[in-house]
């Protein structure tokens, strides 16, 4: 993957119609107002650039599932509000997304003016990337801008096909996205640490394999750290593993010795006799029959924390343990904590990871907190990622 893409600083918008994929997947209650805008207010810096250069500016996204099917509770009508309220100016909305409100609207822009198109999604030919509708797209403008990166690992029409039929370049977010992860898989300041957590080793198989090869030392926790533990041989109590995945550990284990890459366990953990909010926590060093590891210890976390605090770059992704209940929390808040304090190029990746970081008040002390879930992880696997490979090389 050529993590080297033109921006949008690299190719003349004065005057040109330029669509832009935008992530405008808002959360909103029940009412449909939204809840959070950050993914608005996060797009700002690109439309405002275009803008300022004179771009006739036609926004897209998709909104919720409406299925391939127009359904007014996924209409963008919210976030066009939203956009014109934080940019102080109109951004109509149009009735449609290919159809003939949309042409029109498109023809009429004027420099600088800005149109946000209707939910993508509205048309089943989006997410089957069909041709034509990616080139009906395409036909509203001259320029295509690609600054949603949390559906970047997806190849849909107005994330990928339009590319086919526009010069392509990124937006600022994404310049962003594969400008500091990019750099850390392909140059990393040393030493290099992973630290990866959460729910199970069966979704994180791919980023394993991937930063085994790059990284200086892998530091594990959550879950995780039991599979890993109980084909280590060790008793893991009730603690959550994986059965089906104690020969790829074991053989994970053998790799990082292998190639001398420094591979951490957790050596104490705060257990429980249950899951749940009401469960009492047990610092321990070994786990005994009928407890379950819910976070990793305070030697553990003192352990971590050492190996953390000289690291070049660190990327992190899956709490340590389960961070939602305050009483298993210490383990994912130390390690953050520890994290902020180095000098290292802080990466967050994975959507709980970065929910952690902000619900424990570190995102302002982080480098870089990937926005999209399931991206960052294709990313960090070193996937190609259609959003990200159909943009013009530098
Ligand atoms: P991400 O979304 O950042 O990739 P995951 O989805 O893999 O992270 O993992 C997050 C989940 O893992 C959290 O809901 C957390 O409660 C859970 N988890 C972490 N440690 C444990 C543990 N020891 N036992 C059970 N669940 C855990
Ligand atoms: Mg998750």
């Amino acid at each position: 993957m050529n993590y080297a893409k033109k921006s949008i600083e690299d190719i003349g918008t004065a005057g040109k119609k330029v669509l832009v994929r935008c992530d405008f997947n808002v959360p909103q209650d029940e009412n449909g107002e939204i809840t959070a805008d950050t993914r608005i207010v996060g797009a700002l810096p690109t439309i405002k650039y275009l803008a300022d250069k004179g771009a006739k500016i036609i926004l897209c996204s998709h909104l919720g599932r409406p299925k391939g099917k127009v359904d007014p509770k996924y209409s963008l009508k919210p976030v066009a509000e939203r956009l014109s309220a934080l940019l102080g100016k109109t951004v109509a909305l149009a009735a449609d997304v290919v159809g003939e409100d949309a042409k029109a609207k498109a023809a009429a822009l004027k420099d600088g003016d800005i149109m946000l198109l209707e939910n993508v999604r509205f048309h089943a030919e989006e997410e089957k990337n069909d041709p034509a509708f990616a080139k009906e797209l395409a036909s509203l403008a001259e320029i295509y801008v690609n600054d949603a990166f949390g559906t970047a690992h997806r190849a849909h029409a107005s994330t990928a096909g339009v590319a086919d039929y526009l010069p392509a370049v990124c937006g600022f977010l994404i310049q962003k996205e594969i400008g500091i992860m990019g750099k850390a898989l392909e140059d990393p300041k040393r030493p290099f640490v992973a630290v990866l957590g959460g729910a199970k080793v069966s979704d994180k198989i791919g980023v394993i394999k991937n930063l085994i090869l790059k990284c200086d030392t892998i530091i594990i926790g959550g879950a995780m750290a039991y599979t890993f533990k109980k084909a280590a041989g060790r008793n893991i109590g009730t603690s959550r593993f994986e059965e089906d995945k104690l020969d790829y550990a074991r053989e994970v284990m053998v790799r990082a010795v292998g190639m001398g890459v420094g591979f951490m366990l957790p050596i104490d953990h705060v257990c429980a006799d249950h899951f749940g909010e009401d469960a009492t926590p047990v610092p321990c060093k070994h786990i005994a029959e009928g407890m379950m590891g819910l976070d990793i210890g305070p030697k553990t976390v003192e352990k971590y924390s050492a190996a953390l605090k000289n690291a070049g770059t660190v990327v992190w992704n899956g709490p340590m343990g389960v961070f939602e209940i305050p009483a298993f929390a210490e383990g994912t808040k130390a390690i953050a904590k520890a994290i902020a304090e180095s000098d290292a190029v802080s990466i967050i990746g994975g959507g709980d990871s970065a929910a952690a970081v902000e619900q424990l008040g570190f995102a302002d002390k982080m480098t870089h907190i990937s926005t999209g879930g399931g991206a960052s992880l294709e990313f960090l696997e070193g996937l190609e990622l259609p959003g990200i490979a159909c943009l013009l090389d530098k």
